[in-house]
């Protein structure tokens, strides 16, 4: 079947293009077999520490502080897995009070600030890597670092692309081709990785910025990932593309009345609202990522142009001078 889809690129462009709808299908199910229209919010979070180093840092004691909120207030905090076998019609739907925690990027911070208090209030957590930097940037976690957080039971380990490319960017330098190629290496290199050093399935992805399209959803889809999540500030449920869930990207400004608004107006009934002044600021923020790459930690841009696009041209079409880098770009190993 595979060599079939290989050696028709009709068929494989037809079964492409089908994927995104009969994911949506699936996702919509729920709906169509009657299911309650259920409201989640998704919590992303990327890097904690005692000062606000940057946009992206949740200082630990307002992380620790959500936590206890969520505690007090009754919410359930539960996997994300849970949320998304519930989309997919294989499991029954989470409570009304239900909350998923994320983060992304693999700061080492989640293992040296969020481990402890996640170990204290007992609560599962989904973190979405690019391995490229794994146990290789001195800002990142090591593998050795994930496999303890993994045995905790408390977190899964999930895919962030390898290097965290801004997808708009690189489509504007490449040709429809290369396009795919960087975009399927990216998903796949990605996914291997993580399946090699960690085991266990990798089909979830976050969609670095926040970026996608029909066409990405496409080929995520044909590399066997079964859900996506990106950065729109509002609840996720059932009448969401399982490829696109929305997030509500957690910053240092949103803590006390601010964290309490998000979820109470996030979850339960429907309806519009009226977001609030802070999360219209948190909105901006996220859309300036797609200008410009705001992941900045330690003087060093991860982004557009770091770690260069050539890492994932394939050896044949790059010169020599290039190979030394993508030989960079791998991950060593850890030690154990
Ligand atoms: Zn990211």
């Amino acid at each position: 079947m595979v060599r079939t889809l290989r050696n028709n690129p009709l068929i494989l462009l037809a079964a492409v293009a089908a994927a995104p709808m009969l994911v949506l299908a699936g996702a919509r199910a729920g709906l169509e077999r009657g299911g309650p229209d259920i409201r989640v919010p998704i919590l992303v979070y990327h890097r904690f520490g005692p000062v606000v180093a940057d946009s992206m840092t949740v200082t630990t004691p307002v992380f620790e502080a959500h936590m206890q909120y969520l505690k007090d207030s009754g919410y359930s905090v539960i996997p994300l897995r849970q949320l998304v076998d519930h989309l997919l019609g294989t499991a029954p739907a989470p409570s009304p009070r239900s909350v998923v925690i994320t983060v992304d990027d693999g700061h080492r911070s989640v293992y040296s600030d969020m481990l402890p208090l996640v170990l204290r209030y007992r609560l599962p957590v989904t973190v979405f890597i690019y391995p490229s930097a794994i146990s290789r940037a001195d800002y990142a976690l090591t593998w050795e670092e994930l496999r303890e957080m993994q045995r905790t039971g408390l977190f899964e380990i999930q895919s962030h692309s390898h290097w965290h490319p801004n997808f708009k960017q690189e489509k504007k330098h490449l040709n429809p081709r290369e396009y795919e190629e960087f975009v399927t290496a990216q998903l796949t290199r990605s996914r291997d990785k993580l399946q090699a050093e960690l085991g266990g399935a990798i089909d979830m992805l976050a969609w670095p910025f926040g970026i996608y399209d029909d066409q990405l959803i496409g080929l995520a889809v044909k590399a066997r990932y079964i859900a996506a999540v990106t950065l729109e500030r509002r609840a996720a449920s059932t009448r969401d593309n399982i490829m696109a869930l929305p997030r509500f990207l957690i910053t240092n400004e949103v803590r006390g009345k601010a964290f309490e608004r998000l979820l109470s107006t996030a979850g339960g009934s429907s309806g519009a609202r009226v977001p609030s002044s802070t999360e219209r600021v948190q909105t901006l923020r996220a859309d300036a990522c797609d200008k410009q790459p705001c992941d900045t930690w330690r003087g060093r841009r991860i982004g557009a142009d770091w770690p260069p696009r050539s890492c994932l041209l394939s050896s044949s079409r790059r010169p020599r001078r290039q190979r030394t880098r993508d030989a960079l770009s791998t991950p060593r190993r850890t030690k154990g």
